[in-house]
């Protein structure tokens, strides 16, 4: 196995257990590994630190799987799967939800792989050059462990691209799923575009949060901005909401939204299409308001650099959001931006409301869910926050 030293003084965030290491903190590299190979990883005295897999063309160089001497064989991986897979174990027992994050990446101790249950199928994402050079060998345990009836790859995703890899997707093991699978949500159901739906076909992340925010919708009228797939809308409406008015960029993504209430027994909501900026500027001009306004926009900043743009972004979505609420109203309002803190994500909204002369409490707060963990030694895996404010 080769071995990589790290220049003096660079050893503490893996003594933290962080699993990156940056292609910076690198010395020398003994031998020449080839990419995705296991190689240990020494501080500058020698002292042995972890194990990893490297990518030198890669910023992330190295991402640790261990930090003990074990051999990564294929009963490693084996065990990571496993052990992630118990810790959904009271997600698989719930009779009302079929479709949850099983692996999620480095904070499962599996940096790079992402893989998704819906209900038969899983759904794999290889985000790295060391997962997808074994993602066969991955998706065979997988299937051992859970007997899926088909696993897709859904590997398109940009990120890759910072690895060196083109983007991929199809089926790796057994039956490729159909066109669409209908999933269970919390006894809500929703069909699912695996091959073509963004991320692995649906925000699992949000699962948690469309209860939550249904239990203020009763009754009341919601406007859905960026709505997808339409899973809050289907929630609220379950709940005895009043009206529900989607809002969303893509056509595909309204249809399937429609055709989420029909599947659920629920009323046709209200569809626009268009950019979410423009349409929110002319219902706050024809001065319509809803009592309960949902902002749920895709990731603004994709780097660190893109942070002020995106804040920008954040602030006049929300500004708008904010003029569309009722007065004594609520606002859902997200930012799945990991780049974008909590803190700061307050901060906008505080701009906000003061730019609009609405004061705002907070109601609720919410995160990614229960499937989604964030290790503590790897905070970057906490990106998705939301408030529910109350706006006077
Ligand atoms: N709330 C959804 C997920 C939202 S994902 C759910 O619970 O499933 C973000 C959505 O924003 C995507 O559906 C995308 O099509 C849409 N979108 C992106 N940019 C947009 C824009 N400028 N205007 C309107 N919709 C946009």
């Amino acid at each position: 196995m080769s071995d990589v030293y790290l220049k003096p003084s660079r050893g503490k965030s893996i003594r933290n257990r962080h699993p990156w290491i940056y292609s910076g903190a690198i010395q020398h590299i003994d031998d020449s590994p080839e990419t995705g190979d296991v190689v240990n990883v020494h501080a500058a005295d020698g002292e042995l630190l972890a194990q990893g897999y490297l990518n030198r063309r890669s910023q992330i160089a190295v991402r640790l799987l261990s930090w003990d001497a074990q051999p990564i064989t294929p009963d490693f991986w084996r065990k990571r799967l496993q052990a992630a897979i118990s810790r959904r174990a009271t997600l698989a027992k719930d009779p009302e939800t079929d479709a949850y994050r099983l692996i999620f990446a480095e904070s499962d101790g599996l940096p790079g792989l992402i893989v998704d249950r819906y209900g038969d199928w899983l759904v794999l994402q290889a985000l790295t050059a060391g997962i997808d050079r074994r993602k066969t060998m991955l998706a065979e345990k997988l299937a051992e462990l859970l007997t899926p009836r088909g696993i897709l790859e859904r590997s398109d995703v940009d990120v890759r691209s910072h690895e060196g890899l083109e983007p991929v997707s199809g089926t790796l093991w057994g039956d490729p799923p159909p066109e669409t699978v209908t999933i269970r949500e919390n006894g809500h159901r929703f069909r699912v575009d695996l091959h073509r739906g963004h991320k692995t076909g649906f925000y699992l992340d949000q699962r948690d949060n469309r209860a939550a925010l249904a239990r203020y919708c009763a009754t009341r009228s919601l406007l859905n901005v960026f709505c997808y797939t339409g899973g809050f809308s289907v929630y609220a409406a379950a709940a005895g909401a009043s009206r529900i008015t989607n809002l969303d960029a893509s056509r595909p993504a309204l249809e399937l939204a429609e055709a989420n209430m029909a599947l659920n027994d629920l009323p046709e909501p209200e569809s626009w299409q268009g950019d979410a900026f423009q349409v929110l500027r002319d219902l706050v001009r024809r001065g319509m308001q809803y009592d309960v306004v949902l902002l749920d926009p895709p990731k603004f900043a994709h780097s660190r650099g893109q942070l002020q743009r995106a804040t920008r972004g954040y602030k006049d979505i929300n500004m708008l959001g904010m003029r569309l609420t009722r007065p004594g109203g609520l606002l859902a309002t997200f930012s799945c931006s990991g780049h974008m803190g909590a803190d700061l994500f307050q901060k906008v909204l505080f701009g906000a409301a003061l730019d609009v002369g609405r004061p705002a409490r907070i109601i609720e707060r919410y995160s990614q869910g229960p499937d989604h963990p964030v290790l503590l030694s790897f905070p970057e895996g906490y990106y998705l926050k939301g408030l529910l404010l109350r706006i006077e």
